[in-house]
């Protein structure tokens, strides 16, 4: 178990700036995930905490020691593969003992340390399987097994559910997390699936062209997001591009298409904003300390256990989710609608895409 800070990280390849100066601290025994679109940096960032790449310039602590040049046995981290890197030729028991016969540690050790690792991932009774016999998350608990019976002190996972269905994602997903706190090891995960970093997460960085956005919890990160960038990855939501017309300290009023919101909080410089709503904090009823915003309904889509409303404000589009039927029974398509949302959830960002 280790506590990771990155001080300032540039890395560069060519032309391309990969990373910007990023600096990120992860804490002793959390789990904690790089999220972003693709070719944000994310598994350059990896590779360097992993000691299998290193940076242009900045620095790498694991705890009290700086191990930016060290290589990843000598840093003690360990990289899980999207694609496993399994050795077909080899036997479940044989991949998983593999780092351990190369320190040549005793035989009766590795093979209570294998047999530790496969039952840390359910694979007990599998020794003597070859990877082409096994499903797709059953590769990936031996791969899984084969990182931690080295018993690093930081587990690399590069977007480890990208090569399973859908059903085995939400499963391995649980299981990646009850290993984690089962030993209590630090974990840094990769993944550009939003949702996923939110389930499986203590902290997510939120990166985007070779920077990192915001870190927090998910909920801190879901409920207040810093950017608009940050706001738009997390999840359906709504950005509506507005303008800052009128400032009383942190208090403005802000302007889209005909509609002036008063009573909106914001402290940034630029007056060019958007407005960020969660579709799930409007209402269709009135609110405390609300807003309203009439306009014609565009769309009804019904979900199941919510129903989506998409209203058309001027030529903005809102969607607001309701779970109460009942409250979008008497919506038609092209009738009139009125959103309300409290001011508290309503969140004035500074432009930036
Ligand atoms: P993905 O989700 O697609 O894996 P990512 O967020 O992990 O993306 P990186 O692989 O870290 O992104 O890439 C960051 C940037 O650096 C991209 O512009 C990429 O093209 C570039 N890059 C990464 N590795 C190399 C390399 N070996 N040579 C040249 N450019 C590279």
């Amino acid at each position: 178990m280790v506590e990771v800070r990155l001080d300032n990280i540039v890395k560069t390849f060519g032309e391309t700036v990969a990373l910007k100066g990023i600096s990120l601290h992860i804490k002793d025994g959390e789990l904690f995930t790089l999220l972003g679109p693709s070719g944000c940096g994310k598994s350059t960032t990896l590779r360097i905490i992993a000691g299998l790449d290193f940076p242009d310039s900045g620095k790498i602590w694991f705890d009290k020691e700086e191990v930016t040049y060290l290589s990843s046995s000598e840093r003690g981290a360990v990289l899980v593969f999207q694609n496993y890197a399994l050795w077909p030729h080899m036997s479940v028991f044989d991949n998983v003992a593999y780092g351990l016969k190369i320190k040549k540690l005793p035989k009766d050790e590795i093979e209570k340390k294998v047999k530790w690792a496969l039952e840390l991932v359910k694979l007990t009774g599998f020794e003597d399987r070859y990877p082409t016999q096994l499903s797709g998350g059953q590769q990936q608990r031996v791969a899984i097994a084969r990182a931690l019976v080295v018993e690093p002190r930081i587990l690399l996972l590069d977007e480890p559910l990208s090569n399973l269905d859908a059903k085995l994602r939400l499963e391995m997903r649980s299981e990646i997390r009850r290993i984690q706190r089962e030993l209590g090891i630090t974990v840094l995960y990769v993944t550009h699936d939003q949702e996923e970093a939110m389930a499986i997460s203590d902290r997510v960085a939120v990166m985007n062209v070779g920077t990192v956005e915001q870190v927090g919890t998910p909920r801190e990160i879901y409920e207040n997001p810093r950017t608009e960038f940050v706001a738009s990855f997390m999840g359906k939501t709504n950005v509506i591009p507005a303008r800052v017309i009128e400032r009383d300290g942190d208090k403005v009023v802000v302007e889209f298409e005909h509609f002036k919101l008063e009573g909106l909080t914001y402290t940034g410089d630029s007056d060019r904003v958007v407005i960020v709503i969660r579709p799930e904090r409007i209402s269709l009823k009135p609110v405390e300390n609300g807003i309203s915003l009439t306009g014609k309904v565009d769309l009804i889509e019904y979900y199941g256990f919510f129903t989506e409303v998409i209203g058309l404000f001027g030529e903005t589009r809102i969607i607001a989710r309701t779970m109460a039927d009942r409250e979008t029974s008497g919506l038609r398509p092209q009738g009139d609608v009125t959103f309300y949302v409290s001011r508290d959830d309503i969140i004035v960002l500074p432009k930036q895409l």
